[in-house]
């Protein structure tokens, strides 16, 4: 199969007519979202669904976000409650997944069997005008082969989908560059199943009781069944050993220069530490108080150490608090949890 790649905007309107076509009739399209590309298919139609977990390699026992223009849109395919509707109101359109018990038209294969669904409402003004032009829900995972880092530029997502999707729409870098963050609510309790660009303390504003679930900071013991089945694979991996670095107690620049002499190595630092480090193989994730930045960042610099074809990688051991929960997430799932202290 040939993938075309086209640039596009929301006015964009006869690719985006195309596009929506190829949705409406069971084929795959990469679609710009705000968080990472997605990867696209008719959520009422569980063939098209299931090409999704066959372009990915994707387990299939890890479901779909099901991507809606207009969160009003969930009563069709979940059972809301006044909580939804108080975080669409504030949150949505944006970076914001939220787990619902499911309606009968969303197939078992969608949503790997489980009885709940989770929905998102894209920002992208691409995203959400292609949903609304194709008039059917959007299952979307990230459209990277599984296991890799999320694609956040079209050629990230040509580079793993080449020859197996008929269409990529390229609408630029992501803006938030990790995936969204994804909840379960009741209509009392949110819980936090994956961080993202919304964080804890913005949920906090919704409801009193907010918990986050263990995979989202531990590793998942032996046995233990994640509240989200995405959670217990390893996931984010460069090829590349990577290695994660506790500042607080070692310290980062006299350990990676020693590491730059012995090793062929990427590092992930700060734009400070630039001036310090030997001028090799040096990954600058943005300045230290930029995490918005890092975060944009993440993906790209993991693809690109893959790129350069070093052995290892380090970078800092990032804060799990805040907007840095997000990639603290994603670095520790990486690393496979290697942390120097
Ligand atoms: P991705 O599509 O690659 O962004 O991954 C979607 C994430 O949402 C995965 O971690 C899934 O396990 C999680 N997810 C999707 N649907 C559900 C659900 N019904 N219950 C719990 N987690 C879900
Ligand atoms: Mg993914």
């Amino acid at each position: 199969m040939v993938t075309e790649i086209f640039k596009v905007d929301k006015d964009s309107l006869d690719i985006l007519n195309k596009a929506a076509e190829l949705l409406r009739t069971g084929e795959l399209v990469a679609i710009p979202t705000e968080t990472v590309y997605g990867l696209g298919a008719n959520a009422f139609d569980k063939n098209a669904c299931l090409n999704i977990f066959k372009a990915k390699g994707r387990p299939g026992d890890n479901p779909l976000i099901v991507h809606i223009a207009n969160p009003l849109d969930a009563e069709q395919i979940a059972y809301t409650n006044p909580l939804y509707y108080k975080l669409a109101d504030k949150l949505m359109p944006g970076p914001l997944t939220v787990i619902l018990p499911k309606r009968e038209v969303i197939p078992a294969e969608v949503t790997a069997g489980l009885d709940s669904v989770a929905i998102r409402c894209p920002a992208h003004p691409v995203a959400n005008k292609l949903i609304e032009m194709a008039g059917i829900p959007i299952a979307a995972p990230s459209a990277n082969s599984s296991g890799k880092p999320s694609p956040t530029t079209a050629s990230h997502v040509f580079d793993d989908m080449e020859g197996k999707i008929p269409l990529i729409l390229d609408g630029g870098e992501c803006d938030v560059g990790v995936e969204s963050t994804v909840i379960k609510i009741t209509e009392n309790e949110i819980v936090l199943l994956r961080p993202g660009a919304v964080t804890v303390e913005m949920l906090k504003d919704f409801c009193e009781n907010v918990s986050i679930a263990g995979a989202v900071k531990e590793e998942l013991k032996a046995g233990e069944k994640p509240l989200s089945p995405g959670m217990k694979y390893k996931h984010y991996a460069p090829a590349a050993e990577l290695y994660l670095i506790d500042d607080k107690s070692v310290n980062f620049v006299e350990f990676t220069k020693e590491k730059q002499k012995a090793e062929s190595c990427a590092v992930m630092c700060y734009d400070e530490e630039l001036p310090l480090l030997e001028n090799k193989n040096l990954l600058p994730v943005g300045k230290r108080e930029d995490i918005k930045n890092q975060t944009k960042r993440l993906f790209i610099l993991l693809r690109k150490a893959d790129k350069m074809g070093v052995d290892t990688i380090y970078a800092h051991l990032p804060d799990d608090t805040g907007e840095s929960l997000a990639i603290y997430n994603r670095m520790i799932r990486a690393c496979a949890h290697k942390i120097i202290k």
